[in-house]
């Protein structure tokens, strides 16, 4: 049997990029290469159209709020559908801070509302408060158990999550969705939303290695050899205090 390959689509790689994120990418593509699994990485841009068969896991990473004013009409106009049928399909979205903020109806920024794709039930306001920014620690349970996702938040965005949504977790350390209900992200069906760079993946390889799985649907050994990867994570955990 041959093995399967993993297709990422990148979203706005250049623009959605704050703190390294695609540093995430660089993780997944490692995770798989090191497993004998194939690995095609695609960039969908500002007016680049997108096929929401066409891939396994679309990504996007955290912007500032300049940079997300043209993608949040970009992505509206023209991606939005596609990440729909991605979504029904069972595909992995993973969407970091900024990116996050757009999965859902909007990022009330001042007197601008920037609009979302509605993948999920969640509003985000950009407050008038203190940023939310430091090291998080956070709980989360993709399958398995709840395990520990350490990372660092940087946000001026408040998100609510709507009635029905699950939060990626439950903040341990750190301020998470919006610094008041204890919750961090959003996980429903293969879409995950969360707060945490880092990047997120270095510091959370068994995360990366369990979105590999969700997308394409297999069951991953564990890797031998993640000592630098366990001490990363240690370490975040640590920053966190958790
Ligand atoms: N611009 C958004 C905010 O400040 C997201 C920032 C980020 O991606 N770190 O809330």
């Amino acid at each position: 049997m041959t093995s399967p390959t993993l297709r990422v689509c990148a979203l706005y790689p250049e623009l959605m990029n704050i703190y390294a994120d695609r540093g995430n990418i660089a993780v997944l593509r490692a995770r798989c290469e090191w497993r004998g699994l194939g690995f095609e990485l695609a960039p969908s841009s500002l007016g680049d159209p997108l096929d929401g068969a066409a891939h396994d896991l679309f990504y996007i990473g955290g912007g500032q709020d300049r940079d997300q004013v043209a993608v949040a009409a970009d992505m509206a106009q023209t991606k939005r559908g596609a990440l729909h049928v991605a979504r029904e399909r069972g595909a992995v979205v993973l969407a970091v801070c900024g990116g996050y903020q757009l999965l859902g109806h909007s990022y009330q920024l001042g007197e601008k509302e920037l609009p979302g794709v509605g993948l999920v039930d969640l509003r985000t306001v950009r407050a008038d408060g203190p940023r939310l920014i430091g090291n998080c620690a956070i709980e989360a349970d993709l399958g398995g158990g709840p395990r520990i996702v350490a990372g660092f938040e940087n946000h001026g965005g408040r998100t609510h999550l709507g009635p029905g949504e699950r939060p990626l977790g439950r903040v341990l350390a750190g301020h998470g969705n919006n610094g008041e209900d204890g919750f961090e992200g959003v996980h429903a069906d293969n879409v995950i939303g969360t707060y945490l760079h880092g990047p997120l993946l270095p510091k959370n390889v068994w995360l990366a290695d369990r979105l590999i799985e969700l997308a394409l649907g297999v069951e991953l050994e564990p890797l031998a050899g993640d000592e630098v990867e366990a001490a990363a994570h240690a370490s975040a955990r640590r920053a966190a205090g958790a």
